[in-house]
């Protein structure tokens, strides 16, 4: 198992790393096997897998639980294919949905990872049933009608109290795209991220990342669609200041994305002091 040290040190000591990848195992477009030889072409020297774990609630884009061991067994192989040319870890993404289930829960800590990642993309409606906001805007729109009675503001609201919640129930080294709501919220409402009170959230949320000591990742997916990193370029100041450990990770289902927005956000990210 990996510490939040050993993550950060690899990020100081070179950019050829990369902590969050899907996969055949969850909602990824290639084998573990197709995204290696990308990401050893693409001159990594470290490289992460972490589908999507699995959840309680349905899901098409989450593994199953029946699927873990084989996933764990993949990253074995690999293991040795690679060794001494690159090194490979097995990461999960874990969702968080409450303290039943996230990364602190006994199931994924008694699972043998090298490192977790936590994440939020379910928010609880205020019936308590859970919804994936994290998808396209297009399916966000609809799910704003259909589940939240497009109330947008209580959307974003619980997807920062979960993340509270989620921190500190702790049992993970890097939260994942900590400002991801903003995306489709922004499209919902345009300006929403400029509002007083949502800058307040985020203000409450890196605090909260910088007493925990976690790592932070600079998510670059969406930057080459919509000129947009998670966290967004203009927190990048004041995560820094705060000393938040940073890394920068493709979040890649793609092999040819496995470098997406990388080598443009690590130079502007340093750029900042
Ligand atoms: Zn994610
Ligand atoms: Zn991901």
């Amino acid at each position: 198992m990996m510490t939040n040290n050993d993550i950060s040190d690899i990020a100081r000591q070179t950019d050829d790393y990369c902590f969050h990848s899907h996969t055949q195992f969850c909602d990824g477009r290639a084998t573990m096997a197709e995204m290696a030889e990308a990401a050893l072409n693409a001159g990594m020297k470290h490289y992460g897998f972490t589908p999507h774990s699995p959840i309680t609630v349905e899901s098409s884009c989450n593994m199953s639980r029946d699927s873990v061991g084989y996933y764990l067994a993949e990253c074995d192989r690999l293991k040795d294919l690679y060794a001494g040319r690159m090194d490979i870890y097995a990461g999960m993404e874990i969702d968080y949905l409450g303290p039943q289930w996230g990364p602190a829960s006994d199931y994924f800590q008694s699972l043998p990872l090298d490192y977790r990642i936590g994440s939020i993309h379910f928010v609880p409606t205020q019936k308590g049933e859970y919804v994936d906001i994290d998808g396209r805007f297009e399916n966000f729109k609809w799910k704003m009608q259909e589940f939240f009675d497009n109330d947008i503001r209580w959307v974003t609201e619980q997807y920062f109290s979960q993340t509270h919640a989620m921190i500190d129930a702790g049992g993970f080294n890097i939260i994942g795209h900590f400002d991801k709501v903003g995306h489709n919220a922004s499209h919902f409402r345009p300006g929403i991220e400029d509002e007083s009170w949502f800058d307040t959230l985020l203000d409450g949320v890196i605090d909260h990342i910088a007493a925990s000591g976690i790592i932070a990742e600079v998510n670059t997916k969406a930057l080459a669609d919509h000129h947009r990193t998670f966290p967004n370029r203009r927190l990048w100041h004041r995560l820094k200041k705060a000393g938040i450990p940073l890394i920068v990770n493709s979040d890649a289902h793609y092999p040819d994305l496995i470098n997406a927005g990388r080598a443009e956000t690590i130079r502007l990210l340093k750029s900042i002091d």
